[in-house]
């Protein structure tokens, strides 16, 4: 019998199944893990296939050393769906199957927790013969009266001596009982009862389980608070009740929790939950209670999605909108075109939810669409508590600097600020920025501290009283005066979160603020702490980036300000007005969530913006209809591919040569293949940020029409950066989340 096997090694050149014999007696199945002799090593490796002969000629054949784990690691759906994207997302194979496993279960760090416990093995009357044989032997007589109540883990039992002579006389019986470590989120125990479906969502849940024996996709485009969790929750029980399981994607580990405790409430010990800020004890035994069937309800951030379930009837991804969803190192897979692959697979209904679908994927459920890239729309048009949608009001910034209001705050944010907390409600503030004020800049000459390594502004940080950058992490002191034309009035500008923060605090004494951005949430399990503590109402006033925006549902919160509404309009990036709709969209709808009406006050300096004003209106169709005419016109995706090789390296003049060599040799396979007639752009170029940690960036940017043929244009791309010359990195990028 041979093996074919994958060894866990990334590198290029190992990217390929390699023979092993399997040593007669060994059990080894497709899927397993194994330690396989590699040149001077021993490597541990998936087996891919097994097959009774082998073409290598007997000597050349090492044999397999041990298996690694007896239950398969990965399933055959799962080993299939490796493949995939291995040719989806040109990424060597190792590295799908990576994702597939947590790192804990492939290098055998953790391991299941144990815990050695005492069984008795007497019935009653044994027990009171063996007590009035053994008169004297009080301590083990003691001992076989607590095991009458249950078994005792036996570092409880004080009495080693007792312990022992009953283990050899057979009274007892010593065992290792499985210890599972759970999840904070995972741990109460109240459950909570179905709320009756409004008829909205009672619609939707029909249609989305008639196609439950058969599979289907839909996008469940429902305005904030209309309850899509719901639908989720009541299309997942009929699920279960068939035999089936779920997935159930969000989109960070931010609502995780959130979303984690809700399903924990409503399928106990049937949901499980899978996100990297588990520790790895925690993520290791709940893998493992998927993996055995015992959860059939996964919920998790995007690599969930790689859970290993059988029978796989329903994925979730709620908030599909989000660009976390798409991964930004290799493999660079999208977990929502992972999830349409693993439900086809499975016959499985895969349902997209938002209050702001992506254009792309808004455009699927558009008439026109080809079958098999078509969704199927449902709409949630009213709050689920029956409340109004809460009232917007656009505030122009550029009046208030005339007025002589050089605050953050607007007179009309500031005034309902003060009416919130008099009223004992809760306020949110979003900003679009984490740190202190956002860059610092001379209010005489202009100049901008940016970071000399990065060529990127640098931003204030107050706790270290430091400027830092945020791309390769390096600090200076803030300059005292300008370094250019030696101005004292070298200022910080923009507001950050901890700035917002800061302004409440002087503003309003008695508010209670906490803050939520990526500094103050390093530490395990800060996000939930910060986020109770504002649930419990200990804070009322609520500051925080991007991570307050999304899916969270506190029901006192009374009024959402969006600080500076601009400024992700202006970043570098076809997708920034799409953004700035859903940021807004999505802040607004934490506003007036239950008997507390919301208001939400929205301050830009360009109120006109489409992308604000239709917010502001909580109009997404119109958004949809004049964004994606926007898109057409200007030819970006989704009616064009974008795709790139980002080079980098010490040596400027070596990266810039690469970059150019490479955009001749592509221009030739344009020609060649006749793709030049449907290439919209080709160029090479610096890069937005032309150098990061002191090396020089380049990029070799095109844009195609669709009809191209897009995978063999990317795959002959991915062959280019494979072949970068020595000094320069390249690495492709299909449609890239951000181009800096
Ligand atoms: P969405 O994700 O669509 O923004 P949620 O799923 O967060 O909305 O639901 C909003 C609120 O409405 C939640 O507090 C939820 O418990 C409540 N809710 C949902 N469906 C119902 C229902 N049928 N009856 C009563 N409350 C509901
Ligand atoms: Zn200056
Ligand atoms: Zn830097």
């Amino acid at each position: 019998m041979y093996a074919q096997v994958i060894v866990d090694l990334s590198a290029e050149a190992v990217d390929r199944q390699f023979t092993y014999a399997v040593p007669a007696g060994m059990d080894v199945r497709p899927g397993q893990l194994v330690e396989v002799p590699f040149g001077p090593r021993t490597l541990e490796g998936f087996v891919v296939s097994l097959s009774g002969s082998c073409d290598l000629p007997p000597e050349k054949v090492k044999p397999i050393r041990r298996v690694t784990r007896g239950e398969p690691a990965i399933l055959p759906d799962l080993m299939e769906l490796a493949e995939w994207m291995h040719a989806r997302y040109l990424c060597n194979l190792v590295d799908a199957l990576r994702l597939m496993l947590p790192s804990e279960m492939r290098s055998g760090r953790v391991r299941e927790r144990t815990e050695r416990c005492a069984r008795l093995n007497l019935t009653e009357e044994q027990i009171d013969a063996f007590a009035a044989a053994n008169p004297r032997a009080k301590k083990q007589i003691e001992l076989l009266m607590r095991l009458r109540d249950g078994d005792l883990m036996t570092a409880r039992i004080g009495e080693k001596s007792a312990l022992k002579a009953l283990v050899d006389k057979g009274a007892i019986a010593l065992y290792d009982r499985e210890h599972r470590r759970t999840p904070h989120v995972m741990r109460g125990d109240e459950s909570t009862a179905d709320p009756e479906l409004l008829p909205e969502q009672r619609r939707a849940v029909d249609q989305l389980t008639a196609a439950l024996p058969g599979g289907g996709r839909f996008l469940l485009h429902g305005v904030t608070g209309s309850g899509k969790t719901e639908v989720y929750i009541r299309l997942i029980r009929r699920a279960l009740e068939v035999g089936r399981t779920a997935i159930v994607l969000v989109p960070e580990i931010a609502l995780t929790p959130q979303m984690a405790a809700w399903f924990h409430g409503r399928f106990g010990g049937d949901a499980a939950v899978l996100h990297s800020a588990l520790s790895a004890g925690e993520r290791f035994d709940e893998w493992r209670r998927i993996r055995s069937g015992e959860a059939r309800v996964v919920i998790g951030a995007r690599s969930a999605i790689f859970a290993p379930v059988n029978n796989l009837g329903v994925i979730v991804v709620d908030e599909e909108h989000e660009t976390s969803y798409q991964s930004d190192h290799r493999p660079r897979y999208d977990a929502r075109e992972v999830a349409w692959k693993r439900a086809d697979q499975h016959g499985a209904v895969l349902v997209l939810g938002s209050a702001t679908p992506s254009i792309t994927t808004y455009m699927r459920a558009m008439p026109g669409v080809r079958p098999e890239n078509r969704l199927t729309l449902i709409e949630l048009r009213q709050r689920a508590n029956g409340r109004p949608m809460p009232e917007v009001e656009v505030v122009d910034m550029r009046g208030e600097f005339e007025r002589g209001n050089h605050s953050i705050f607007s007179a009309k944010l500031a005034g309902e600020l003060r009416r919130c907390l008099d009223d004992g409600h809760q306020a949110m503030l979003f900003i679009n920025r984490r740190g202190h004020s956002t860059f610092v800049s001379c209010r005489a000459c202009g100049y901008v501290v940016k970071c000399d390594q990065c060529d990127v502004t640098m931003t204030w940080h107050q706790a270290e009283n430091a400027l830092r950058c945020h791309y390769c992490g390096r600090t200076l002191p803030p300059p005292k005066k300008c370094p250019k034309c030696g101005s004292k009035y070298i200022k910080y500008f923009g507001a950050g979160t901890q700035k917002v923060q800061e302004e409440v605090r002087r503003l309003f004494p008695d508010a209670r603020v906490a803050r939520l951005d990526i500094d103050t949430t390093r530490e395990k399990d800060a996000h939930e702490r910060i986020l109770s503590r504002f649930k419990r109402g200990e804070a009322n006033v609520l500051v925080g980036t991007q991570m307050i925006a999304k899916g969270l549902d506190f029901p006192n919160v009374a009024l959402v300000g969006v600080v500076a509404a601009d400024l992700s309009l202006n970043l570098p990036d076809y997708r920034s007005v799409e953004r700035t709709f859903q940021l807004i969209t999505q802040v607004a709808g934490r506003a007036g969530r239950a008997e507390v009406p919301g208001r939400v006050v929205v301050q830009t300096y360009d109120p006109e913006h489409y992308g604000i004003a239709l917010a502001a209106a909580q109009d997404y169709r119109a958004f949809y209809t004049r964004e994606s005419a926007h898109r057409r016109a200007a030819l970006y995706p989704p009616f064009t591919m974008i795709a790139r090789i980002i080079y980098s390296g010490r040596d400027a003049g070596t990266v810039a040569a690469a970059a150019q060599a490479d955009e001749a040799r592509l221009g030739a396979y344009l020609d060649e293949s006749g793709a030049r007639a449907d290439t919209v752009q080709l160029g090479a170029m610096e890069a937005p940020i032309s150098m990061i940690r002191g090396d020089t960036r380049w990029q070799l940017l095109i844009k195609l029409y669709f009809k191209a043929d897009l995978e063999a244009v990317a795959a002959r791309m991915q062959a280019l950066a494979d072949a970068a010359p020595d000094g320069v990195r390249a690495e492709l990028e299909i449609n890239p989340n951000s181009m800096i």
